[in-house]
């Protein structure tokens, strides 16, 4: 039997909805981007779009604000997503900033680094102590599927942003949504793997995510069903403080959120300074079931 029939065999009516503690705030994530992007995934689980406003950009003053208050509560590294981080007019001034407090961990779809903005990240990096790691998304190397999910153009354009940042001695982290079935994980893993040794990546590296069923993803394959929640139950074995919501934070211009993955829903909405989030959050949402089901973290690692 699979994890997922013994999760969702274990439910009960009666069961009540866990909260996950915060066990001690270690990384910060800021939706830099908003919900602005300049691809449109028909899997994209918030649906950026370039004309989706629902979270605009964060202003660098913001950024700032809610760096003073990560330094005060001992934050030790950050991601930055969106939408696409590299459509903020500020982004350069945005990463070095960040990169004065702590390692920096950047999402981006890729397509948008062209020669002179991968020099500038040489520049800026070698100007600055803590490292900064790139993560760039596609959904296949082979150039028909990856665009069947990303739009015409966007795998010539995500490869041209990898090479540039190989050319500039960084190894992007290749980002991948499961769209295979898990068994099938190694040998995807080392096909990607040679695809970015082919492109001269010096250390290639790949993260596979799974897909929430969510925004476009639940719009063009399915919804969570009302059986796929975690209970109390789902955590009698499994160390909850391991879930990235137990020692992160989501910070956007319109407030804090619990996590990555929830920033279009209101009720994740913890409260507009990181410090006001610091509590447990009730794990009612059937997104919470993809993490613990598959262990998942936004996280590199
Ligand atoms: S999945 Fe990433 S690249 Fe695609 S639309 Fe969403 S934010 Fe943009
Ligand atoms: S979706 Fe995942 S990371 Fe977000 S609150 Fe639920 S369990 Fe935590």
């Amino acid at each position: 039997m699979t994890q997922t029939n013994t999760l969702a065999k274990s439910r009960s009516g009666s069961e009540g909805i866990p909260h996950v503690p915060m066990s001690g705030l270690e990384t910060l994530w800021m939706q830099i981007g908003g919900t602005l992007c300049n691809l449109t995934c028909n899997h994209c689980f918030i649906s950026c779009s370039p004309h989706n406003h629902n979270h605009e950009q964060m202003s660098l003053d913001q950024v700032k604000k809610y760096l003073a208050e990560s330094k005060e509560l001992g934050v030790k590294d950050y991601y930055i997503t969106g939408g696409e981080v590299f459509l903020h007019p500020e982004i350069f001034e945005i990463i070095e900033t960040i990169l004065q407090y702590g390692p920096l961990n950047m999402l981006t779809n890729g397509t948008l680094i062209r020669e002179d903005k991968a020099e500038k990240l040489r520049e800026i990096q070698n100007r600055v102590d803590f490292p900064m790691t790139l993560r760039v998304s596609m959904e296949h190397f082979d150039e028909t599927k990856n665009d069947a999910v990303r739009g015409p153009n966007a795998f010539r354009l995500a490869l041209g942003g990898i090479r540039n940042l190989a050319q500039q001695g960084f190894s992007p982290i290749l980002t991948i949504t499961r769209s295979w079935e898990e068994d099938k994980d190694s040998e995807m893993e080392s096909q990607f793997l040679q695809f970015l040794q082919e492109n001269e990546v010096p250390t290639p590296r790949i993260k596979i995510l799974p897909g929430f069923l969510l925004g476009q993803l639940a719009e063009n394959q399915r919804a969570y069903q009302k059986e796929e929640r975690v209970t109390d139950k789902c955590f009698e074995n499994f160390d909850i403080t391991s879930l990235q919501c137990a020692s992160s934070r989501m910070a956007t211009g319109k407030g804090v959120y619990v996590c990555p993955i929830l920033v279009d829903h209101n009720f994740a909405k913890m409260g507009n300074t990181i410090t006001e989030t610091l509590r447990p959050f009730p794990l009612a949402h059937s997104a919470c079931y993809t993490c613990r089901v598959t262990g998942m973290t936004c996280k590199n690692e």
